[in-house]
Protein backbone atom coordinates (compact mmCIF):
# COMPACT_ATOMS: atom_id res chain seq x y z
CA UNK A 1 0.00 0.00 0.00
CA UNK A 2 1.50 3.67 -1.03
CA UNK A 3 1.32 5.14 2.45
CA UNK A 4 2.12 9.08 1.10
CA UNK A 5 -1.43 8.41 -0.54
CA UNK A 6 -3.37 8.59 2.37
CA UNK A 7 -5.71 11.23 3.88
CA UNK A 8 -4.58 12.81 6.54
CA UNK A 9 -7.42 11.67 8.42
CA UNK A 10 -9.84 8.99 7.82
CA UNK A 11 -12.91 10.03 5.61
CA UNK A 12 -15.08 8.07 7.29
CA UNK A 13 -15.15 9.50 11.35
CA UNK A 14 -12.73 12.78 10.50
CA UNK A 15 -11.04 11.82 14.03
CA UNK A 16 -8.47 9.21 13.31
CA UNK A 17 -5.18 9.05 10.86
CA UNK A 18 -6.35 6.53 8.41
CA UNK A 19 -4.44 3.17 8.35
CA UNK A 20 -5.98 1.95 4.75
CA UNK A 21 -7.11 3.28 1.60
CA UNK A 22 -9.46 1.74 -0.62
CA UNK A 23 -7.84 2.10 -4.06
CA UNK A 24 -11.00 1.53 -6.06
CA UNK A 25 -13.18 3.47 -4.05
CA UNK A 26 -10.51 6.54 -3.11
CA UNK A 27 -11.34 6.54 0.51
CA UNK A 28 -9.25 6.19 3.30
CA UNK A 29 -10.60 4.67 6.91
CA UNK A 30 -8.78 4.43 10.07
CA UNK A 31 -8.60 1.22 11.76
CA UNK A 32 -11.95 1.04 13.64
CA UNK A 33 -13.74 2.46 10.29
CA UNK A 34 -11.88 0.11 8.57
CA UNK A 35 -13.26 -2.56 10.86
CA UNK A 36 -16.78 -1.70 9.97
CA UNK A 37 -16.21 -1.22 6.71
CA UNK A 38 -15.37 -4.89 6.44
CA UNK A 39 -18.23 -5.91 8.45
CA UNK A 40 -21.21 -3.80 6.89
CA UNK A 41 -20.32 -5.54 3.52
CA UNK A 42 -19.94 -9.01 4.57
CA UNK A 43 -23.51 -7.88 6.07
CA UNK A 44 -24.30 -6.14 2.59
CA UNK A 45 -23.09 -9.15 0.62
CA UNK A 46 -25.15 -11.81 2.93
CA UNK A 47 -28.08 -9.84 2.50
CA UNK A 48 -27.39 -8.94 -1.28
CA UNK A 49 -27.59 -12.33 -2.16
CA UNK A 50 -29.68 -14.23 0.10
CA UNK A 51 -26.38 -16.14 1.28
CA UNK A 52 -28.07 -16.93 4.70
CA UNK A 53 -31.49 -17.61 6.47
CA UNK A 54 -32.02 -16.39 10.13
CA UNK A 55 -32.72 -20.19 11.17
CA UNK A 56 -30.14 -21.38 9.41
CA UNK A 57 -27.83 -23.65 11.52
CA UNK A 58 -24.41 -22.36 10.05
CA UNK A 59 -21.11 -24.50 9.54
CA UNK A 60 -17.66 -22.52 9.27
CA UNK A 61 -15.43 -24.26 7.57
CA UNK A 62 -12.16 -22.75 9.71
CA UNK A 63 -8.73 -23.90 8.52
CA UNK A 64 -6.87 -21.72 11.52
CA UNK A 65 -5.41 -19.29 8.17
CA UNK A 66 -6.78 -15.42 8.57
CA UNK A 67 -9.56 -15.71 6.22
CA UNK A 68 -11.40 -18.76 8.34
CA UNK A 69 -10.93 -17.29 11.45
CA UNK A 70 -11.94 -13.50 10.43
CA UNK A 71 -14.99 -14.63 8.85
CA UNK A 72 -16.18 -16.72 12.03
CA UNK A 73 -15.80 -13.22 13.84
CA UNK A 74 -17.74 -11.23 11.84
CA UNK A 75 -20.31 -14.18 12.01
CA UNK A 76 -20.28 -14.82 15.24
CA UNK A 77 -21.25 -11.38 15.57
CA UNK A 78 -24.18 -11.12 13.21
CA UNK A 79 -25.52 -14.38 14.53
CA UNK A 80 -26.21 -12.35 17.98
CA UNK A 81 -29.15 -10.36 16.17
CA UNK A 82 -30.31 -13.70 14.58
CA UNK A 83 -31.16 -15.70 17.77
CA UNK A 84 -32.57 -18.80 15.74
CA UNK A 85 -29.25 -19.01 13.93
CA UNK A 86 -26.70 -21.10 15.21
CA UNK A 87 -22.46 -21.97 14.37
CA UNK A 88 -20.63 -24.64 14.38
CA UNK A 89 -16.96 -24.21 13.06
CA UNK A 90 -15.21 -27.70 11.47
CA UNK A 91 -11.55 -27.61 10.70
CA UNK A 92 -10.77 -30.39 8.44
CA UNK A 93 -7.07 -32.46 8.85
CA UNK A 94 -5.73 -33.12 5.50
CA UNK A 95 -2.90 -35.54 7.49
CA UNK A 96 -0.06 -32.46 6.64
CA UNK A 97 1.81 -32.84 9.90
CA UNK A 98 3.50 -29.46 10.84
CA UNK A 99 1.35 -27.21 8.86
CA UNK A 100 -2.21 -28.60 10.10
CA UNK A 101 -1.01 -29.16 13.70
CA UNK A 102 -0.31 -25.36 14.60
CA UNK A 103 -3.65 -24.26 12.38
CA UNK A 104 -5.78 -27.06 14.24
CA UNK A 105 -4.77 -25.27 17.64
CA UNK A 106 -5.48 -21.61 16.49
CA UNK A 107 -8.74 -22.72 15.05
CA UNK A 108 -9.49 -24.45 18.63
CA UNK A 109 -8.45 -21.80 20.51
CA UNK A 110 -9.78 -18.96 18.77
CA UNK A 111 -13.37 -20.62 18.97
CA UNK A 112 -12.95 -21.14 22.31
CA UNK A 113 -12.80 -17.38 22.73
CA UNK A 114 -15.49 -16.79 20.66
CA UNK A 115 -17.33 -19.72 22.20
CA UNK A 116 -18.21 -21.86 19.28
CA UNK A 117 -18.62 -25.38 18.44
CA UNK A 118 -15.51 -26.56 17.41
CA UNK A 119 -14.96 -29.99 15.68
CA UNK A 120 -11.95 -31.81 13.41
CA UNK A 121 -12.50 -34.42 10.44
CA UNK A 122 -9.77 -36.04 9.04
CA UNK A 123 -8.75 -37.37 5.95
CA UNK A 124 -7.54 -40.58 7.74
CA UNK A 125 -10.81 -41.28 9.46
CA UNK A 126 -12.87 -40.54 6.67
CA UNK A 127 -11.05 -41.93 3.62
CA UNK A 128 -8.65 -44.32 5.43
CA UNK A 129 -5.28 -42.52 4.45
CA UNK A 130 -3.89 -38.74 5.10
CA UNK A 131 -2.38 -36.42 1.95
CA UNK A 132 1.00 -36.58 3.58
CA UNK A 133 0.98 -40.39 3.60
CA UNK A 134 -0.56 -41.11 0.55
CA UNK A 135 2.02 -38.73 -0.72
CA UNK A 136 5.03 -40.46 0.86
CA UNK A 137 3.73 -43.89 -0.54
CA UNK A 138 3.47 -42.64 -3.81
CA UNK A 139 -0.13 -43.02 -4.66
CA UNK A 140 -0.73 -39.46 -6.09
CA UNK A 141 2.77 -39.88 -7.89
CA UNK A 142 1.62 -43.05 -9.64
CA UNK A 143 -1.64 -41.71 -10.45
CA UNK A 144 -0.35 -38.21 -12.33
CA UNK A 145 -2.09 -36.51 -9.14
CA UNK A 146 -1.36 -33.35 -7.72
CA UNK A 147 -1.90 -32.85 -3.84
CA UNK A 148 -4.06 -29.78 -3.90
CA UNK A 149 -6.02 -32.42 -7.09
CA UNK A 150 -6.53 -34.51 -3.94
CA UNK A 151 -6.78 -32.32 -1.41
CA UNK A 152 -9.62 -30.19 -2.57
CA UNK A 153 -12.06 -32.80 -3.73
CA UNK A 154 -11.61 -34.58 -0.58
CA UNK A 155 -11.76 -31.62 1.92
CA UNK A 156 -15.07 -30.61 -0.31
CA UNK A 157 -16.32 -34.06 0.98
CA UNK A 158 -15.12 -34.06 4.27
CA UNK A 159 -17.44 -30.53 4.64
CA UNK A 160 -19.82 -32.24 3.04
CA UNK A 161 -20.16 -35.35 5.18
CA UNK A 162 -19.58 -32.81 8.27
CA UNK A 163 -22.57 -30.90 7.50
CA UNK A 164 -24.86 -33.98 7.32
CA UNK A 165 -23.76 -35.21 10.66
CA UNK A 166 -23.79 -32.27 12.39
CA UNK A 167 -27.00 -30.92 11.16
CA UNK A 168 -26.04 -27.68 8.98
CA UNK A 169 -28.45 -26.49 6.67
CA UNK A 170 -25.78 -24.24 4.70
CA UNK A 171 -21.34 -24.21 4.82
CA UNK A 172 -20.08 -21.07 4.61
CA UNK A 173 -16.20 -20.84 3.32
CA UNK A 174 -13.69 -18.01 3.61
CA UNK A 175 -13.45 -17.56 -0.05
CA UNK A 176 -12.21 -13.99 -0.99
CA UNK A 177 -12.53 -12.29 -4.23
CA UNK A 178 -8.87 -13.35 -4.94
CA UNK A 179 -9.65 -16.80 -4.18
CA UNK A 180 -12.83 -17.12 -6.66
CA UNK A 181 -11.24 -14.88 -9.19
CA UNK A 182 -8.49 -17.83 -9.16
CA UNK A 183 -10.30 -20.68 -9.53
CA UNK A 184 -12.45 -18.83 -12.19
CA UNK A 185 -8.94 -18.27 -14.36
CA UNK A 186 -7.78 -21.38 -13.41
CA UNK A 187 -11.07 -22.89 -15.03
CA UNK A 188 -10.41 -21.14 -18.16
CA UNK A 189 -6.62 -21.73 -18.35
CA UNK A 190 -8.09 -25.45 -18.24
CA UNK A 191 -9.96 -25.20 -21.49
CA UNK A 192 -13.54 -25.09 -19.15
CA UNK A 193 -15.78 -22.08 -18.85
CA UNK A 194 -16.82 -21.56 -15.11
CA UNK A 195 -20.26 -23.81 -14.86
CA UNK A 196 -21.69 -22.35 -11.97
CA UNK A 197 -21.36 -18.97 -9.45
CA UNK A 198 -18.84 -19.64 -6.49
CA UNK A 199 -19.77 -19.20 -3.09
CA UNK A 200 -23.58 -18.09 -3.81
CA UNK A 201 -26.76 -20.17 -2.23
CA UNK A 202 -27.98 -23.12 -4.50
CA UNK A 203 -30.27 -25.36 -3.57
CA UNK A 204 -30.77 -28.73 -5.11
CA UNK A 205 -30.88 -31.90 -5.67
CA UNK A 206 -30.19 -32.36 -1.62
CA UNK A 207 -26.73 -30.29 -1.91
CA UNK A 208 -26.09 -29.10 1.13
CA UNK A 209 -25.72 -25.30 -0.04
CA UNK A 210 -22.09 -23.27 0.11
CA UNK A 211 -22.06 -19.71 0.53
CA UNK A 212 -18.44 -17.50 0.47
CA UNK A 213 -19.57 -14.14 2.55
CA UNK A 214 -16.32 -12.57 1.95
CA UNK A 215 -16.32 -13.03 -1.68
CA UNK A 216 -16.61 -9.01 -2.02
CA UNK A 217 -13.57 -8.62 0.20
CA UNK A 218 -10.21 -8.23 -1.27
CA UNK A 219 -7.29 -10.47 0.36
CA UNK A 220 -5.32 -7.75 1.50
CA UNK A 221 -8.34 -6.66 3.39
CA UNK A 222 -8.67 -9.61 5.00
CA UNK A 223 -5.21 -9.99 6.16
CA UNK A 224 -5.47 -5.93 7.87
CA UNK A 225 -8.89 -7.21 9.48
CA UNK A 226 -7.16 -10.17 11.32
CA UNK A 227 -4.25 -8.23 12.01
CA UNK A 228 -6.37 -4.94 13.38
CA UNK A 229 -8.54 -7.31 15.68
CA UNK A 230 -5.52 -9.18 16.66
CA UNK A 231 -6.57 -12.60 15.58
CA UNK A 232 -3.83 -14.68 15.92
CA UNK A 233 -3.38 -16.98 12.68
CA UNK A 234 -1.23 -19.17 10.48
CA UNK A 235 1.27 -17.29 8.69
CA UNK A 236 3.06 -20.65 7.15
CA UNK A 237 2.13 -21.91 4.29
CA UNK A 238 1.04 -25.13 3.62
CA UNK A 239 4.31 -26.93 1.62
CA UNK A 240 2.55 -28.25 -1.37
CA UNK A 241 0.93 -24.99 -2.31
CA UNK A 242 4.45 -24.38 -3.66
CA UNK A 243 4.56 -24.35 -7.38
CA UNK A 244 0.79 -25.67 -7.61
CA UNK A 245 -1.11 -24.15 -10.28
CA UNK A 246 -3.44 -22.07 -7.85
CA UNK A 247 -0.01 -20.67 -6.37
CA UNK A 248 1.18 -19.32 -10.28
CA UNK A 249 -2.26 -17.42 -10.74
CA UNK A 250 -2.67 -16.13 -7.55
CA UNK A 251 0.66 -14.19 -7.93
CA UNK A 252 -0.19 -12.99 -11.17
CA UNK A 253 -3.85 -11.67 -10.31
CA UNK A 254 -2.09 -10.23 -7.59
CA UNK A 255 0.49 -8.28 -8.99
CA UNK A 256 -2.02 -7.33 -11.83
CA UNK A 257 -4.39 -6.03 -9.04
CA UNK A 258 -1.71 -4.39 -7.53
CA UNK A 259 -1.00 -2.36 -10.32
CA UNK A 260 -4.48 -2.11 -11.77
CA UNK A 261 -6.74 -1.61 -8.87
CA UNK A 262 -10.38 -2.81 -9.19
CA UNK A 263 -9.54 -5.45 -11.76
CA UNK A 264 -10.76 -8.65 -9.37
CA UNK A 265 -14.14 -6.81 -9.07
CA UNK A 266 -14.42 -6.07 -12.71
CA UNK A 267 -13.42 -9.79 -13.56
CA UNK A 268 -15.56 -11.23 -10.88
CA UNK A 269 -18.52 -9.18 -12.41
CA UNK A 270 -17.86 -9.93 -16.44
CA UNK A 271 -17.25 -13.81 -15.16
CA UNK A 272 -20.13 -14.17 -13.24
CA UNK A 273 -22.74 -12.30 -15.67
CA UNK A 274 -21.59 -14.99 -18.86
CA UNK A 275 -22.02 -18.22 -16.65
CA UNK A 276 -24.79 -20.30 -18.02
CA UNK A 277 -26.80 -21.53 -14.82
CA UNK A 278 -25.92 -25.41 -14.62
CA UNK A 279 -27.63 -27.60 -16.89
CA UNK A 280 -28.11 -31.54 -16.35
CA UNK A 281 -29.38 -33.54 -13.05
CA UNK A 282 -27.29 -33.90 -10.02
CA UNK A 283 -27.58 -37.95 -9.52
CA UNK A 284 -26.69 -40.01 -7.00
CA UNK A 285 -23.47 -41.34 -6.67
CA UNK A 286 -23.16 -44.65 -7.74
CA UNK A 287 -21.11 -45.08 -4.42
CA UNK A 288 -21.76 -43.25 -1.62
CA UNK A 289 -25.21 -41.46 -2.85
CA UNK A 290 -23.69 -37.69 -2.51
CA UNK A 291 -25.11 -35.19 -5.49
CA UNK A 292 -22.31 -35.38 -8.32
CA UNK A 293 -22.63 -34.73 -11.73
CA UNK A 294 -20.61 -38.17 -12.54
CA UNK A 295 -21.89 -41.59 -12.14
CA UNK A 296 -19.47 -42.03 -9.98
CA UNK A 297 -17.63 -38.32 -7.95
CA UNK A 298 -14.59 -37.45 -8.07
CA UNK A 299 -14.04 -38.52 -4.21
CA UNK A 300 -14.77 -41.93 -4.27
CA UNK A 301 -12.42 -42.18 -7.42
CA UNK A 302 -9.70 -41.07 -5.90
CA UNK A 303 -10.50 -43.17 -2.70
CA UNK A 304 -10.81 -46.22 -4.76
CA UNK A 305 -8.15 -45.94 -7.29
CA UNK A 306 -5.83 -44.88 -3.75
CA UNK A 307 -7.58 -48.47 -2.59
CA UNK A 308 -6.54 -50.66 -5.41
CA UNK A 309 -2.80 -49.53 -5.26
CA UNK A 310 -2.52 -50.12 -1.74
CA UNK A 311 -4.35 -53.26 -1.72
CA UNK A 312 -1.64 -54.67 -4.42
CA UNK A 313 1.13 -53.29 -2.24
CA UNK A 314 -0.39 -55.60 0.79
CA UNK A 315 -2.09 -52.32 2.54
CA UNK A 316 -5.61 -51.99 2.78
CA UNK A 317 -7.72 -48.60 2.58
CA UNK A 318 -11.09 -48.93 3.17
CA UNK A 319 -13.25 -46.00 4.49
CA UNK A 320 -17.39 -45.99 3.54
CA UNK A 321 -17.25 -42.63 2.32
CA UNK A 322 -19.51 -40.40 -0.26
CA UNK A 323 -18.30 -37.31 -2.07
CA UNK A 324 -19.92 -33.78 -2.77
CA UNK A 325 -17.84 -32.80 -5.80
CA UNK A 326 -20.44 -30.58 -7.63
FE1 LIG B 1 -4.37 -28.90 0.47
FE2 LIG B 1 -2.95 -27.84 -1.53
FE3 LIG B 1 -4.23 -26.26 0.22
FE4 LIG B 1 -2.07 -27.67 0.98
S1 LIG B 1 -2.13 -26.02 -0.54
S2 LIG B 1 -3.98 -27.45 2.12
S3 LIG B 1 -2.34 -29.54 -0.21
S4 LIG B 1 -5.17 -27.67 -1.25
Amino acid sequence: MDLSRLAQLCDSCGEAPPVYRQVYSGVSLCGDCFKESIEKRVRRTISRYSLLRENDRILVAVSGGKDSLSLLKILAKIERDFPRASLVAVSIDEGIPGYRDEALQLAADFCRRLGVEHRVYSFEELFGVGLNDAIGKGLLSKLGMGACTVCGVWRRKALSVAARSLKATVVATAHTLDDIVQTYLMDVLRGEFPKAAIGLRREANGIIPRVAPLRQILEEEVVLYAYLNRIPFQETPCPNAKGSQRDIVRSFLAQFEAKYPGSLFTALRVIESKIEPRSGQLLPCEICGEPSSRNICRACEFERAFSDLLSLSGELVGADVSVDDV
